[in-house]
């Protein structure tokens, strides 16, 4: 596996063939390696990059202590069969005098767009940056972002992109818990009260869900139904001590 951290740099590299890109903040666990393992199979060069994208984060959230292990990523990508990983410096994505942003203004404003203000805006920002950097025909995202798919999803329509969103299903632990780089803030005892959030979802019904998630005394942002590619989709977020946590369940429409 190639390690690249310049534009140029990667220009330099030859991709051949079919190129796939799975996107990634690092701290990789068993739901990016499934990105890669489809991106693998299907493609013939496959690029992830690791970049924590500050403008994703609104103020006060977690980008400062967010998990970043750039050696143990290079292992786990490495492992599961990537060619080349793109890991920029934040100058080199948001270079001196920056200021284009990519607004996809309705999908962006509800449910997590409500509670992560600008959140989509750095998301569809850093995401056409690396569609344009590394010129893949398939771009990889999990399931577990719904809202983030839908958004990515106009964005490749309304701006007329040549490529194909690939999206994946949550990978979760035995538990129930999707995988989630977030994960490693809990404490064990966090942990359990997390559960609530699938255990919640699992009934398909968003005023059972909330009743589930006000008996189990857990803060909840928001559980509601998002439509994405013809799919209803019930999506919830909680917050446990300060981690926030995102989960959803198709309820029924097209396999994604
Ligand atoms: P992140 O590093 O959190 O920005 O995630 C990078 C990609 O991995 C996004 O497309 C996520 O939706 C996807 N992803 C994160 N967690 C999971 C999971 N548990 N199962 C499948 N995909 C995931």
């Amino acid at each position: 596996m190639r390690i690249v951290r310049t534009i140029v740099e990667l220009g330099a590299v030859p991709r051949d063939g079919v190129v796939g890109l799975v996107p990634t903040m690092g701290a990789l666990h068993a739901g990016h390696v499934s990105l890669f393992e489809a991106a693998r199979e299907e493609c013939d060069t496959v690029v992830t990059s690791l970049f924590v994208n500050h403008a994703q984060f609104a103020p006060g959230e977690d980008f400062t202590r967010y998990p970043r292990d750039e050696a143990a990523d290079t292992h786990i990508a490495d492992r599961a069969g990537v060619d080349i990983l793109f890991a920029p410096s934040v100058d080199e994505i948001y270079p001196d005098g920056f200021q284009m942003w990519v607004d996809v203004q309705e999908l962006s404003k509800p449910l997590e767009g409500e509670f992560r203000p600008g959140h989509f805006r750095g998301v569809a920002t850093v995401c056409l940056k690396l569609f344009n950097i590394v010129r893949p025909q398939r771009a990889y995202f999990g399931a577990k972002d719904a809202q983030q798919v839908a958004v990515l999803r106009q964005m490749v329509r309304d701006l007329n992109l040549d490529l194909e969103l690939r999206v994946l299903p949550t990978v979760r632990d035995t538990d129930g818990l999707a995988l989630s780089s977030r994960n490693a803030y809990l404490s064990q005892q966090e942990r359990e009260r997390a559960l609530a959030l699938p255990r919640a979802l699992r009934t398909r019904d968003p005023v059972r869900a909330r009743a589930l998630l006000a008996e189990a005394g857990v803060q909840t942002d928001y559980v509601d139904v998002l439509e994405e590619n013809g799919s209803r989709v019930l999506v919830g977020a909680i917050r446990i001590g300060s981690t926030r946590l995102i989960d959803n369940v198709r309820l029924e429409g097209e396999s994604q």
